[in-house]
């Protein structure tokens, strides 16, 4: 199959959180399963052009049709570590994604919206015809519904649609101008319950249930998270929108890149590991000691957490975990980027407060080579996250011989299974700990468990972090479940 991802990240290149991770990973398990893949991008000036090999220019002067006039656009191609990627740089004075930062711009809405808008003309003008469309949150909603109400009559009439939302929070809610910017007009025919007319606001529109309504298949990132989409208020809204689209819709498990996520061969870690090197892991525990200048004391547990400082990751719990561990003798490091001011601020002022403490080290800031070494020298790791769509934390984790202790949401249900009371897996197959209410008592009676294992019974712990190991969350098997939810939608 020829397959077109449109997204707004792909790692390393772009990466904001999990969003990029998965855009390469699963590009790379198409490839290798014999599909050919091409990805389109915005092309930011804030991206890791180190990583892209070969950049040359693809198109010159895409003409893409905005606000009933145009703006012209250069199209560059380039290799991001094998996979053929071309992005998308505007000519005007909007600037569009000139900005410093991926996200959080005023006129999110405008970037985007042009954004699906040029990827649909390049792949017009280029006379590209892909078997499948797929692409990834609100940020690529309205390409569906741009190839259907519009370049299904240029051509483009058996491109099928499969369409990803990585997280329910942000759905592209805007006013009736993108419609006019990018050629949709005719406001009362979108401004319908069943077309793009948000559930709760009739004067806006929805970015991401454009995506629902419009594509052949609507999946989330987890079988639970999917479930919880059409059942809880998870989906802030869109929930009756799954329920009316919910033949199509269903949750596939993220997968993990492999080559990237692998202790045996992560070029970033102190010292390589695997199941049957286990103690080599110690090196790298010595290795972040020494680098972030922490006590040397091995009978205290290292806990981490990497993972944006956001109300979806449970900032509370974090910080409680973070005062909790040091209060049960152990030591904390947190690597992770404020998404608000108010936040940022509280941990800086925590950082500030703990900053002679030899047990605790926060990092905030995004680091993705720190983050490869933290997971290596990690014994056990925090998710303790209000929701959690599928988390890529606990599943490193795990693969770095990390034990994950999570809140029991989302794709943490379908990856981590508790030590201790965990009803459908036997003990061997066990592999964290879980907790399931959103309050610090909870998130103790877990990290306290987690800790206590690694103190009192050592041989124990490195079992259960081994059986953690032996799991196989790659991207094979999420790879399979894509190429089949594609073939289904051709047929
Ligand atoms: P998200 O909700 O952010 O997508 P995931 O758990 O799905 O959360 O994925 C997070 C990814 O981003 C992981 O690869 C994690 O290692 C990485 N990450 C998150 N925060 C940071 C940070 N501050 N520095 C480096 N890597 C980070």
């Amino acid at each position: 199959m020829y397959i077109v991802q449109i997204a707004s990240e792909c790692a390393p290149v772009i990466k904001a959180g999990g969003l990029g991770d998965v855009i390469y990973g699963l590009s790379r398990e198409l490839e290798l399963r014999g599909h050919c893949v091409e990805l389109i991008l915005p092309m930011y000036d804030c991206m890791r052009y180190d990583h892209i090999w070969g950049l040359h220019d693809a198109y010159r002067n895409l003409e893409v049709p905005w606000h009933g006039s145009s703006i012209f656009c250069d199209v560059f191609c380039g290799w991001v570590h094998g996979r053929l990627c071309f992005f998308i740089q505007p000519k005007s004075s909007d600037n569009f994604f000139n900005r410093g930062h991926y996200y959080g711009a005023l006129d999110d809405h405008m970037r985007f919206a042009f954004f699906s808008k040029a990827a649909m003309e390049f792949l017009l003008r280029s006379n590209k015809r892909p078997d499948i469309v797929h692409c990834h949150d609100w940020q690529t909603g309205l390409v569906p519904v741009l190839l259907y109400e519009i370049y299904r009559f240029h051509g483009m009439d058996h491109q099928r649609v499969c369409y990803t939302i990585h997280n329910f929070k942000h759905q592209g809610i805007a006013g009736a101008n993108i419609l006019h910017a990018t050629g949709l007009n005719n406001d009362s025919y979108y401004f319908s319950y069943d077309r793009l007319q948000d559930n709760f606001n009739p004067n806006a529109i929805n970015f991401m249930k454009g995506g629902i309504v419009y594509s052949n298949y609507v999946n989330t990132v987890s079988p639970h998270h999917a479930w919880e989409a059409r059942f809880s208020d998870i989906s802030c809204g869109l929930g009756h929108t799954l329920e009316l689209n919910q033949q199509k819709f269903g949750g596939i498990l993220n997968g993990l890149d492999y080559e990237v996520w692998n202790p045996e061969i992560d070029p970033l870690l102190a010292s390589n590991f695997g199941p049957k090197t286990f103690g080599d892991k110690a090196k790298n525990k010595q290795a972040l000691r020494e680098r972030l200048m922490l006590e040397a004391d091995d009978n205290k547990p290292m806990v981490c957490f990497i993972g944006r400082l956001d109300g979806q990751k449970g900032v509370h719990l974090v910080h409680h975990s973070i005062y909790y561990a040091l209060d049960q003798e152990s030591q904390f490091v947190l690597l992770g980027s404020a998404t608000e001011p108010n936040l940022s601020k509280w941990f800086w002022h925590e950082k500030q407060h703990l900053n002679d403490n030899p047990n605790v080290h926060l990092e905030l800031g995004f680091d993705e080579e720190l983050a490869h070494l933290i997971y290596g020298a990690a014994d056990i790791i925090v998710v303790p996250s209000n929701y959690e769509p599928c988390g890529l934390t606990q599943m490193i984790g795990l693969r770095y011989g990390a034990i994950p202790v999570v809140r029991g949401v989302g794709g943490l249900v379908n990856t981590v299974f508790d030590r201790d009371y965990d009803q459908n897996h036997p003990p061997e197959k066990r592999n964290g700990f879980v907790f399931y209410q959103p309050d610090q008592y909870a998130l103790e009676t877990a990290l306290g468990r987690a800790i206590a294992l690694y103190k009192d019974d050592p041989v124990a712990f490195k079992t259960l972090a081994l059986q953690g190991m032996a799991y196989d969350y790659s991207w094979n098997k999420p790879g399979l479940q894509y190429v089949e939810a594609y073939e289904y939608i051709r047929a």
